[in-house]
């Protein structure tokens, strides 16, 4: 019933002391392996909390694909949609710094190869979703396709992450688009830069999406449609990592939503699943089930 369009990537985790100067060799931690990329976080997220799952995505022939394809079905995600192939598995090189501080390479590989292509043949699985559910790790001319090809009734959620300008055509099938602060400022430009959530909220939605949800961390979440704009309140938890907590809500909504509920109430929910992820340490690892949501 959700299908998710996205990244899939292996993120490779060394802890340093400092970082490498050019042409400098530090020692490390041992490296951490972990399932990750913004498409299969989500999917893993949905399929935890219960949602009939299904992924599109690329990884290369090798063992961090296997690794991501092991993981998508243990989580009980539909991978038939997983290509295999192409290049090698993106990947993210992520040094962690004693304050906690990430630096970031990521080498896309197969996600740069999730082509147009593979989404029109994809369409049996696209005709069976009541949800698509992307974001930008993929290449854009992707996205574009998956909005000509929806399903007649079929929902877009779009988490344009890492985010950039998007076209009229992506941003009028968004029902939601959902942003953080970051993301709400990047793709709204320089008419954001004095303004409030609130404000962002109905600046996005006047460039076309149906419906807008910005998060705000701790902060909760701005859900803003037809309707107006509203707050969504956040569930107050003991916060140990918030890696991952995008992926949490955005899936938890476009699950919610898939289901028939009201984008308020949608939202509120995928705030209690947001609010449950940062309680644990990791990204897939962190995601509750619908019994631990409901125990919060
Ligand atoms: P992103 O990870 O994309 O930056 P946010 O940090 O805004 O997204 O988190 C997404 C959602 O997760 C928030 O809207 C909120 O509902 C929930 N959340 C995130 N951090 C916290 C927190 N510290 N306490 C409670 N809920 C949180």
């Amino acid at each position: 019933d959700l299908l998710v369009v996205g990244s899939a990537n292996a993120d490779l985790v060394v802890g340093v002391e400092r970082r490498p100067a050019a042409g400098e060799t530090v020692l490390g931690s041992d490296l951490a392996v972990h399932p990750g990329g913004k498409g299969a976080n989500q999917a893993v997220a949905a399929a935890r909390l219960g949602a009939r799952t299904a992924l599109l995505a690329r990884v290369g022939d090798d063992a961090y694909g296997r690794l991501l394809l092991d993981t998508q079905r243990a989580a009980g995600v539909d991978t038939v949609g997983v290509l295999v192939g192409g290049a090698p598995t993106g990947v993210a090189l992520i040094t962690v710094d004693p304050s906690g501080d990430n630096s970031i390479v990521v080498a896309p590989g197969a996600n740069a190869r999730l082509a147009p292509g593979d989404v029109r043949a994809a369409a049996c699985l696209l005709q069976a979703s009541r949800v698509v559910s992307a974001q930008l790790e993929i290449p854009l001319e992707t996205v574009e396709e998956i909005v000509r090809n929806l399903p007649d009734g079929g929902r877009f959620v779009l988490n344009p992450s890492p985010p950039r300008p998007l076209p009229r055509a992506v941003l009028d099938a968004c029902d939601p688009l959902i942003v953080n602060e970051h993301e709400a400022r990047v793709i709204l430009g320089a008419s954001a830069t004095d303004g409030t959530p609130e404000e962002w909220a109905r600046l996005l939605l006047a460039r076309g999406p149906r419906s807008v949800v910005v998060t705000l961390g701790a902060g909760g979440a701005l859900a803003a449609d037809a309707q107006g704009v509203t707050r969504v309140p956040s569930v107050p938890v003991r916060a140990v990592d918030t890696t991952g907590a995008g992926d949490a809500f955005t899936a938890a909504l476009a699950w919610r939503l898939g289901a028939g509920a009201p984008l308020r109430e949608a939202a509120a929910y995928a705030a209690r699943v947001g609010a449950a992820a940062v309680t644990r340490r990791g990204a897939q690892e962190s995601f509750p089930t619908a019994e631990e949501v409901a125990a919060l």
